[in-house]
């Protein structure tokens, strides 16, 4: 087998590509070589030697090694220097690249084939010492962290001293010699840190320690707690790629920067970017100096004075601008660009699909559709449907009072409040703990992942818009605001300061990702504007799916939501919710607590006219739609009190003793009440209860139909059945009560009566379940427990350690499992339709608004999904994707 893939000069093993074989980055350097583009030449090792790597315990094939050496033979003869030779030294950088770009991966070394020879090779053939010695320490620096994972704060610390040392305040004040000086020290510091040994002379050992440690990193504890964030299998693997340095350090006609075609914050036709002169390439994402603007128009909208690249150097910026708009054709998407400029030429040393936020991704997606850049499918499959959730939240209220602190770049939109915390850890244990954070830092790096997705937001003192935290934000979704440089992070004192001003750790902030402020206190917020690009992908989105989406809802503002976002109805309403309010729960304690069913029925008609009101509301509001209401459900101790203390009121307004109450309540004790008294066991113990809930629904039903003219249909649903007979007898209950309603009212409506499908006793026997019921509603929550056996308010202790070692790809509780509870829905929907051809078949269960189980529900035929009103858009959009 091959394992090496050559690029650049003309050549290209990988023939354009293939992600899967090549890795990502490796992918599209052999993509652009292919289109002709310069590519410094290089080589891609291919992801299946990282497995071989770990089968074989952490040692390569020797079959590998003379393809290496071919590979180093293709860059020496197109670039005509030498690998380890010191007249005309060949450098090269070694790179990760895993399928899915992976920020947990290994940190490229840049430079390597620098020795105690080489280094006066390249000054002298540079013709610049100071740069050649520049490069050489930049190399020890950096392998020593990357692959000799020596602490690296000690090679900053000696760099900060030797400035310091001469009174300088940046590199670029460093001369040959003073490097030169600061190798010596550094190669002294990985002999004292390396327990006593030398920094690696040999070249080629520096290339397989390089090539070691890529591979070694694919099991970092980084690597795999990312992979397990973002669903990305460990048989991957990562590739390596060995590639011909290109000096963006060479002077001032020698740059460096990273662009993205189109604005990956608000997705704007324009090109995007920072970059640096006289830099090598991680100068610009490490913040170590402030990159300028690539276009005019960018620098001048924020008034800063270093000309960007368009005037500093036209020429190269024009062939770039070609560049941007040939690679958004090739890939047909916006990408992420890295480049360099060597004395005036231009390398490209990356391409990617561009990171972007939601707002972003929707907007690039429409244009590109208008642009015929991609089809109008395209376009809807092109935006993540989770990441809507990100542009359906409020933003900062305009109008509101705000406190500014400070203002940085607006790194990653969307507005977030939260307690001020300095750490990833505490960031992590305040959100476990139900805490909204503000995670304020330097800078992020990779360790920080955990700390970033616990917090709300993120502010950080450096950086620029293509920062770690801006970038690794707007992938996340999180507010960013960066490179606040007025603000001082005193961290062992847990405080920030802003000129006179001090925030402690606990404080609580607001930053605005869209402006950068930095403000005070929790500022308030408005609900976002939805017409736009958001309402054209709905509409192309509506035009493609098949399922309908319904709503969650038990309360008029949460049936409103719905309906603006596009709810086609009611596909779950909670009744026991209602239950609840502190003004009822009184007459429902009367009404458990009563003896017998003279007791229960007085409680109930205080209850009528209230739940009949709850009713109407709700109608209104769906007016014309079909409303899937859910008879009481939870078991009734739920409804009594717990705490010592409210036993004397409750018995008071009750008309108990307290000893009587106790007693009662000790009665309805269960030692298992998920299995217990609840669902429709209720309702044919004590019919009366279901009774006045089906008179509520219908009363209501009528009067709205009245009044507006326009009827809801209800849809009333059973609970937990099991059993033919008990549909059967609880819909004798319902159809009661609306013949009843219907001759006092002398109206008629229609409505259906039905069940949950949460019991794998009724998904079995579902096709005689269905004589009687007129439409199931898979209850996938319950469903999933009782099916997998898992209570899912104690699964948290098992869960993840069940995800981890692959029992369950995901937790069933977000994602479906589509083996075993999916089989039993397709099982129960086929029995279903076999007595009952056109039964209604929905699902209600918080898997209706997550993207996979709405692909399933897709699969299976089901009519709708029913998700809670801020999810209804993720549906509509997820469930067009399942139709495409
Ligand atoms: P990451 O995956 O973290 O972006 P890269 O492999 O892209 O890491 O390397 C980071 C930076 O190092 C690049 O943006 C580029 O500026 C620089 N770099 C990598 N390879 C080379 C090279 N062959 N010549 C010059 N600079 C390089
Ligand atoms: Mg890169
Ligand atoms: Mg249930």
């Amino acid at each position: 087998t091959q394992y090496v893939y050559r690029f650049g000069g003309g050549v290209s093993d990988g023939g354009n590509g293939d992600k899967n074989l090549l890795g990502g980055k490796g992918a599209n350097l052999d993509g652009m070589a292919s289109i002709g583009l310069p590519v410094p030449p290089g080589f891609t090792i291919s992801t299946p030697m990282c497995t071989v790597y770990y089968e074989q315990g952490g040692v390569f094939p020797d079959s590998l090694r003379a393809e290496v050496a071919n590979g180093i033979a293709h860059i020496e003869g197109i670039t005509g220097k030498k690998f380890g030779v010191a007249a005309d030294p060949l450098l090269v950088s070694v790179r990760s690249g895993a399928r899915a770009s992976m920020p947990g991966m290994m940190d490229t070394v840049l430079n390597l084939g620098l020795n105690d020879d080489t280094v006066d090779g390249l000054a002298a053939i540079s013709g610049d010492a100071r740069f050649a010695w520049d490069s050489y320490r930049r190399f020890i620096q950096m392998y020593s962290d990357v692959v000799l994972e020596l602490d690296h704060g000690r090679f900053e610390e000696a760099l900060e001293i030797a400035k310091e040392d001469r009174g300088y305040t940046l590199d670029t004040e460093m001369t040959a010699d003073d490097w030169r000086t600061l190798v010596a020290e550094y190669k002294a510091l990985v002999v004292e840190l390396w327990d006593g040994k030398q920094f690696p002379q040999d070249v080629h050992d520096q290339l397989w320690g390089a090539i070691g440690a890529v591979f070694g990193s694919w099991q970092s504890e980084r690597a795999k707690v990312y992979r397990r964030l973002n669903d990305i299998p460990a048989e991957w693997g990562t590739a390596v790629n060995v590639q011909a340095m290109v000096f963006g350090n060479m002077g001032d006609t020698s740059a460096t920067g990273v662009a993205f075609t189109r604005d990956p914050a608000k997705g704007d036709n324009a090109y995007y970017g920072e970059f640096l002169i006289n830099a090598q390439g991680e100068d610009v994402v490490a913040g170590i100096r402030t990159p300028q603007y690539l276009t005019r128009a960018a620098r001048e909208t924020a008034g800063a004075k270093p000309l960007s690249m368009e005037e500093a150097m036209p020429e190269v910026y024009g062939q770039l601008a070609r560049v941007f708009d040939l690679l958004e054709r090739h890939y047909r998407d916006m990408q992420d660009i890295e480049f360099t400029v060597e004395r005036g030429k231009l390398w490209m040393l990356q391409t990617r699909a561009g990171k972007r936020t939601a707002k972003a991704a929707l907007k690039i997606a429409v244009d590109m559709a208008n642009e015929g850049l991609i089809t109008r499918e395209e376009a809807i499959l092109r935006v993540d449907p989770q990441a809507l959730d990100q542009l359906l939240h409020p933003t900062l209220d305009p109008n509101a009072a705000r406190d500014v602190l400070t203002k940085g770049l607006p790194a990653s939109p969307g507005a977030a409040s939260g307690k001020v915390v300095f750490d990833a850890d505490t960031a992590e244990k305040a959100n476990a703990a139900g805490e909204s954070v503000i995670l304020v830092r330097v800078e992020t790096s990779p360790e920080d992942i955990h700390g970033m997705h616990a917090a709300r937001g993120i502010l950080t003192a450096r950086g620029g818009m293509t920062s770690h935290a801006a970038v690794v934000a707007r992938g996340m979704g999180r507010p960013c605001v960066s490179g606040a440089g007025t603000l001082s992070i005193i961290a062992k004192e847990k405080l920030f300061r802003i000129g006179s001003r001090e925030v402690r750790e606990g404080d609580i902030i607001t930053i605005d990702g869209a402006t950068g402020e930095v403000m005070l206190g929790a500022v308030p917020t408005v609900q976002p504007e939805l017409a736009g690009d958001f309402g054209t992908l709905m509409v192309w989105a509506d035009e493609g799916r098949r399922l309908k989406v319904r709503t969650n809802a038990e309360t008029p503002l949460d049936c409103r939501t719905a309906r603006d976002f596009g709810a086609e109805g009611i596909g779950l309403c909670r009744t026991e919710h209602m239950f609840f309010d502190a003004a009822r729960i009184t007459a429902v304690r009367q009404m458990i607590l009563a003896e017998d069913e003279a007791g229960r029925r007085i409680a109930l008609d205080k209850l009528l006219p209230e739940q009949r009101r709850d009713f109407v509301e709700i109608f209104e509001v769906m007016a014309g739609l079909p409303c899937t209401i859910r008879l009481l459900d939870p078991p009734l101790h739920e409804f009594l009190p717990h705490e010592e203390s409210e036993f004397a009121e409750v018995a008071q307004a009750a008309g108990l003793d307290v000893e009587t109450l106790k007693r009662r309540a000790a009665e309805l004790h269960e030692f298992n009440p998920m299995l217990g008294h609840r669902g429709c066991r209720l309702g044919v113990t004590y019919p009366e209860i279901y009774e006045m809930q089906a008179r509520a629904i219908f009363e209501a039903a009528v009067l709205v139909a009245e009044k507006s003219g326009d009827a809801p249909i209800p849809e009333v649903m059973i609970p937990l059945v099991a059993t033919r007979r008990e549909l059967e007898l609880m819909k004798a209950v319902v159809d009661k009560a609306a013949q009843t309603v219907f001759a006092e009212q002398g109206r008629t409506i229609e409505y259906l009566v039905g069940t949950m499908i949460e019991l794998p006793r009724a998904a079995l026997r579902a096709a005689e379940i269905a004589e009687v019921g007129e439409f199931f509603s898979f209850g996938t929550n319950d469903l999933t427990q009782t099916t997998l056996g898992v209570s899912r308010d104690d699964a948290g202790r098992f869960l993840t350690t069940y995800v981890e070692k692959g029992i369950y790809a995901k937790d069933p509780f977000v994602s479906i499992d589509v083996e075993g509870v999916g089989e039993l829905i397709s099982l129960a929907a086929e029995r279903g339709r076999s007595t009952r051809p056109d039964i209604k078949l929905g699902i209600c269960g918080e898997h209706g608004g997550d993207p996979a189980s709405i692909a399933f529900c897709e699969s299976v035929g089901l009519d709708y999904v029913s998700a809670s009103p801020y999810r209804v858009p993720i549906a509509r959009l997820a469930a067009a994707q399942a139709a495409l």
